[in-house]
């Protein structure tokens, strides 16, 4: 089979390396899944040339905490008191779903990501063997955990070890790999995470919990006699570069401290934080202390749609409210939080996240010439704080054409959608009633 070539022709490019260089105007160039150039527009253009005038491209998005089936959900748990939305508005929903709609929710939300511009996501819910196969039809790069209770724990590791010996743990050799999802610190005791913790170090997954995301988790670990879900994690070594803890919400500032010093990874996640909890999380302070923070959307039903550039702006604007200080995550930061910074902390740092040789061929192409992203002074400004999903007008994953002029290329948008829709249909009786 020949190996195709794409240059792609823009009229900025954004690298997103260390040095944070810029072509205006610029070119990526890939063989195969690989970027062969970045650059000036070359003399000499080889294979497909993609015309993108008119565009940005950056390197695809990276949201680093979702639920792909709870697309099913949007609309359904609005203005919930906190403590409730969880035990009492979700999981009578999910009763209601079985592994049909659970997959077909999964496509439209992959659906949904691609289309605005995401090209990695780190994916986990119940389920998960039923939905890795609309995650890996979507064309995303994705790493997948079944998520794991108390309940059902030994069955869950079961299904955890399926899905190992399925796609393997190893980002360089798969587009759609596995890591472990332990669900948070309240449903999984010792014994589950002593054993989620051996099972890491056997096959190399990465760990992703749910940390500190409401106040009854928190009382339930301290119940137990911790002095919080932090000091847990910690006291079975599931602190660390290779765990990603997701919301952090409730977490003390010197808990935030320690999840820092410990190096482990982040997924921020504000407007979830926000409209589920009316709290911003003690970011900042993981982030100081030493934490790789990305950006996550949640799911749908959360916030209530999966757009990083939504959630930049959100994560903007909220942590300067926390800090009291407008100078707090300034815009070049929430930027790497969806790209560099998410990419490393999902351990793919030497694969995507930026433009550059040798990485994957993920690059996305941004629309710069809407009246609400003009003019075009400062990039990255206007692509944290003006720009939407709907502006990505191209879409390449591993050197393919996902998205070219806004429409998905090997999906069936109105067939997905139209499954979607059928597939929530069984929910509408159970819709709250304000
Ligand atoms: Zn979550």
């Amino acid at each position: 089979m020949s190996v195709s070539t794409y240059t792609l022709v823009a009229d900025d490019v954004l690298t997103l390396d260390a040095a944070s260089t810029r072509y205006s105007p610029g070119a990526v160039g890939f063989e195969g899944a690989r970027i062969s150039y970045v650059g000036p527009p070359p003399n000499v253009r080889t294979g497909t040339i993609v015309d993108l005038e008119g565009c940005v491209l950056l390197p695809g998005l990276v949201n680093v905490h979702t639920h792909t089936p709870m697309w099913l959900f949007r609309g359904l748990t609005e203005d919930v008191p906190r403590g409730e939305w969880l035990a009492g508005r979700m999981r009578p929903l999910e009763e209601r779903v079985g592994p049909r709609e659970l997959r077909a929710g999964a496509l439209a939300g992959c659906l949904e990501m691609l289309l605005g511009g995401v090209t990695t996501i780190a994916d986990r819910y119940s389920d998960m063997g039923e939905i890795a196969g609309a995650v890996e039809e979507s064309g995303l790069r994705a790493v997948i955990a079944h998520s794991l209770y108390d309940a059902g724990a030994e069955r869950g590791l079961r299904q955890s070890q399926a899905l190992l010996e399925r796609f393997g743990a190893d980002p360089q050799r798969s587009r759609v790999w596995v890591g472990l999802g332990p669900h948070a610190t309240d449903t999984c005791g010792r014994a589950l995470l002593r054993e989620v913790a051996a099972l890491a170090e056997r096959s190399g997954a990465r760990v992703f919990i749910h940390l500190a995301q409401s106040q009854a988790e928190v009382a339930a670990v301290r119940a137990r006699g911790y002095t919080g879900c932090a000091a847990y994690l910690d006291s079975l070594g599931l602190l660390g570069p290779t765990v990603v803890v997701a919301h952090g919400t409730y977490l003390t500032e010197e808990e935030a401290d320690v999840v820092g010093r410990r190096r482990t990874a982040v997924a921020h996640c504000p407007s979830s934080n926000a409209k589920l909890e009316g709290r911003v999380a003690p970011v900042a302070r993981m982030r100081r202390a030493g934490a790789v923070i990305g950006l996550g959307t949640d799911a749908a039903c959360c916030n209530n749609g999966m757009d990083l550039f939504a959630e930049m702006r959100t994560a903007g604007l909220l942590n300067k409210v926390r800090a009291d200080d407008p100078t707090a995550f300034p815009a070049a930061d929430l930027l790497r939080m969806v790209t560099s910074d998410a990419a490393a902390a999902l351990g793919v740092g030497d694969l995507v996240g930026s433009l550059e040789i040798g990485k994957r061929a993920d690059v996305i192409a941004v629309d710069q010439q809407a009246p609400h992203v003009q003019p075009w002074h400062d990039p990255v400004a206007n692509l944290v704080y003006a720009a939407r999903g709907s502006d990505v007008r191209a879409v390449f994953v591993d050197g393919q054409p996902l998205v070219l002029d806004r429409r998905p290329v090997r999906l069936d948008a109105e067939r997905i959608l139209a499954d979607g829709a059928q597939a929530s249909r069984a929910l509408a009786p159970v819709a709250v009633v304000r």
